[in-house]
Order: structure tokens, then C-alpha cells, then sequence
């Protein structure tokens, strides 16, 4: 049976990055980063925009050159899933029957792609967006001349995913069960804003009704049944619906977590020696005002990676760090920092229709997160006054003379 003095389960952004920080942190014991991908570690956000646009390739996106983990001695095996957890014996079992013991282990086995479950929904030409093989597919379908394409699902993934399709001469719909865009992730305004421009580059946008069937032909998908009775033509479907934590083996071996595995400020799950990063850990987050959340976003992996690694090294600091995201769409920029959850006023600093503007939103009174768009400067400067939770009068935001760094 192999063994590691770190075994990592899961290559994305928080695995990769743990793995790194061991190295970079001069940890001498053994490291293995397991994997069900069969891809070395490679960046995801380009998935949905850049990758699937063409432009850029697979060599462009990978997080580390293919010869870097060998050479830093972490053992990395592709195409091993890990189904079974056993933290008495410390040792783990794949889905091919091989098993891996562990001094620690850092789950970072991130989530999956909810699928639909509507009528018809098992026939070819549905596709998601969590691999890069799922990319490939669908650039494949493209390629034999699939043009006509429904999107499901508002959320950045829908939304960037039908930027990218735009780009590349697609007939695209998207459908949206919430009655707005980007509805668990921004506010108000910044969902009118990217309903605006989607609609403007084309793309006919249908609010407030989910997927009823999916209407096949010979066992291909030939269109999309909406709840309001429409039927779209569709060659391809690209199914943005959210994700599902993969937590099944820590849970079966008796971890604490639901929707997501529960982790402390270490990023230490209830089973000895065993930490969870990434989107599939749920902790309590300052910047949610305690909330127990999952953070889906690859600061959030990077930075949890830091934080399990430096526990693990013996200099442990608490996981702070403040969320931090960004979306391209069209030349849209969009960079957030803070989370949009619980505010009660939003104020919007410049012009939507400049194509540069913020909103900045507060909690209770307190600037709890800005959303910036082609705004970098806001981004910047705004950071600071997330951190501190700034008291600053709507007005005074508003006021676009001002620079952010005033109220620093
Ligand atoms: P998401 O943010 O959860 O958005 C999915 C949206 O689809 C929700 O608004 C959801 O509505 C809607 N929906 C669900 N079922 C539907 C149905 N049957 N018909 C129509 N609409 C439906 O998830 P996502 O966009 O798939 O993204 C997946 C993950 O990748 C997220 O973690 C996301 O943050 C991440 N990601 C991030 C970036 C970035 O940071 N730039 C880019 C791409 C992806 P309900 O809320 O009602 O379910």
C-alpha cells in the first residue's frame, strides 16, 4: 500500500495549491495528490470563457508545467478516485480497489455539476462545465456544427458559457428559474446590468421559468421544453444549474457536514487528522458575518490550501482571508470583493451605461462587499473598507469624484 505523509484528495485550484505550499513551506515528508481527472492540475475559471472560446489552449491554463510535480517529488495519480475513508486505520480506498494510507489527509475534492432530472434529460447533447474534458466535448459538438444552443441556468457558468458561445457565432437562449440574473451571487442592479447586455449581444434571455422536458430525436436532444410551455430548438444544451459538494466518503466515515463537510478556522474536519478546503468545506466566514458557507471560488480554494498547510506545518493562523471573484462577459469586467449576503442598500457609484460603474453594498450600514465593473480602481481601493467593515453615508459612496481610498 502506498503511503503519504500528506495524501491530497482532488487536483483543482485547492488541492494543487496545498501540495505547492508544502513544497514552498519545505515540508520533507511525502506528499500524493490524488485525482479522478486525468489532466494535471489545470485552471478552472478559463473553462467557461477563454478555453471554451478557443483561445486559449490546454498548455495556457495548466497551474503548474506537467514536469513541475515530479520534480518537487509530489506523486501525483491521475484517474484515481478515492470512494472509501477509513480515519481509524488512516487508509483509503479507490473506486478501482487500490488503497493509500495517510499520516493527514486534505480533502479538496471540490464538487460536481448538478445535472437536470427533467423527462428526457439522459439523451446526448447535454453538456456541463466543472472538467476539462467537459469543454472538450462540447467543443467537440461544436466543431460538427451544433449553432443552435440553450443554456440553463443564470449563474456565472450560464452566463459566461453563453458570452463564449456568442463569441463564436451560436444561436443562444438561456433559461433562468429566479426571476433575475446571477440571483444567488449579486444584487439587484448588477443582475439588470448583465440581463441588459446579454440581451443586447443577442442572447434571448427567458426569466422566471425552469425546464420542463428536454425534447429529443433519436436520442439527441432536439429542443428544450420551457415551464411556460415553450419548446426552443437546441443541437447542444449546457446544463449551468450549480454544484453538488463531493463529500460522501468523509461524511460515510462519520464527518460533520450536510451540504458540505464542516470545518473549524484550520479548515479541520471533526475527523482526526482530516481537513477539508475548497467549495465542498463549510465554515464559518467572518465576511458572512459568521454564517456557517460554502465559498465556491478559487481565492477561497487557494487561500483555505494556505491555511490547512500552515496547521499542518505547525504555524497555524486562522482562515480570514476576504472573498475576492471575478467574471469576464463581452468586455465586461466584473470583480467583487466581500460577499453580497444580507445587505440592505445598495448604491451604485458611475454610470451602467458608461460600461464603468460599482455597487457597493451595505450591511446594517457597513460596506460589506462591491461588485465593480470595468472598475479596477474601485476594486483596489474598495478592499480596505470591505476589511474593515467602513461606516461611510450612502452619499458620500455615490459620489464618484471621490476616490475609495478617501475613506480608507
Ligand atoms: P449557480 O451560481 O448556483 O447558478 C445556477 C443558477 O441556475 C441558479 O440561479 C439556479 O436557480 C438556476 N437553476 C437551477 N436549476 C434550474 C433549472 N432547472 N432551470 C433554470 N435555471 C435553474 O451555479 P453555476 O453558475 O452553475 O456555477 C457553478 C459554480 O462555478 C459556482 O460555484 C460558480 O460560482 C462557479 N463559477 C464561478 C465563476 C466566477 O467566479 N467567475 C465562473 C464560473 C463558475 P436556483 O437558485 O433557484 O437553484
Amino acid at each position: 500500500m502506498d503511503h503519504g505523509d500528506v495524501v491530497i484528495v482532488g487536483s483543482g485550484h485547492g488541492g494543487a495549491q496545498a501540495a505547492i505550499a508544502l513544497r514552498q513551506g519545505d515540508f520533507a515528508g511525502t506528499v500524493l495528490l490524488l485525482t479522478r481527472d486525468r489532466t494535471p492540475p489545470y485552471e478552472r475559471p478559463p473553462l467557461s470563457k477563454d478555453y471554451l472560446a478557443g483561445e486559449k489552449p490546454l498548455e495556457r491554463i495548466l497551474i503548474r508545467p506537467e514536469v513541475f510535480w515530479a520534480e518537487r517529488a509530489i506523486g501525483l495519480r491521475l484517474g484515481t478516485e478515492v470512494v472509501a475513508i477509513d480515519p481509524r486505520t488512516r487508509t483509503l480506498t479507490t473506486a478501482k480497489g487500490e488503497q493509500f494510507s495517510y499520516g493527514t489527509l486534505i480533502w479538496a475534492a471540490g464538487g460536481e455539476a448538478r445535472q437536470l432530472a427533467c423527462p428526457g434529460s439522459d439523451c446526448a447533447g447535454l453538456h456541463t462545465i466543472r472538467h476539462r474534458h467537459d469543454v472538450d466535448a462540447l467543443r467537440r459538438e461544436l466543431a460538427t456544427g451544433a449553432r443552435r444552443a440553450v443554456v440553463v441556468g443564470g449563474g456565472y457558468i450560464g452566463l459566461e458559457a453563453a458570452a463564449a458561445l456568442r463569441k463564436l457565432g451560436c444561436e443562444v437562449t438561456l433559461i433562468e428559474q429566479q426571476s433575475r440574473l446571477l440571483a444567488r451571487v449579486a444584487g439587484e442592479m448588477l443582475g439588470s446590468l448583465f440581463l441588459a447586455e446579454h440581451r443586447r449581444q443577442g442572447v434571448d434571455v427567458r426569466l422566471g421559468t425552469a425546464v420542463a422536458e428536454i425534447v429529443s430525436a433519436g436520442g439527441r436532444v432536439s429542443g428544450v421544453m420551457t415551464e411556460a410551455g415553450d419548446v426552443i430548438p437546441a443541437d447542444i444544451v449546457i446544463v449551468g444549474i450549480g454544484i453538488a459538494p463531493a463529500i460522501a466518503p468523509l461524511i460515510a466515515a462519520g464527518g460533520a457536514g450536510e451540504n458540505g463537510v464542516e470545518v473549524d478556522a484550520f479548515c479541520r474536519t471533526s475527523l482526526p487528522g482530516i481537513y477539508a478546503i475548497g467549495d465542498c468545506a463549510m465554515h464559518a466566514n467572518p465576511y458572512a458575518e459568521g454564517a456557517l458557507i460554502r465559498l465556491e471560488s478559487v481565492q477561497n480554494a487557494n487561500d483555505m490550501a494556505n491555511c490547512a498547510v500552515r496547521a499542518i506545518m505547525g504555524s497555524p493562523a486562522p482562515y480570514q482571508s476576504v472573498p475576492w471573484f471575478w467574471s469576464n462577459q463581452y468586455d465586461l469586467r466584473l470583480q467583487t470583493v466581500g460577499l453580497a449576503r444580507g445587505y440592505d442598500a445598495e448604491v451604485l457609484r458611475g454610470r451602467p451605461e458608461d460600461r464603468d460603474f460599482s455597487v457597493v453594498y451595505l450591511r446594517k450600514g457597513r460596506v460589506a462587499a462591491l461588485d465593480c465593473v470595468n472598475r479596477t480602481r474601485d476594486y483596489a481601493q474598495g478592499r480596505k473598507l470591505v476589511e474593515a467593515g467602513a461606516i461611510i453615508p450612502a452619499e458620500a459612496l455615490a459620489d464618484t469624484e471621490r476616490p475609495l481610498k478617501d475613506f480608507h
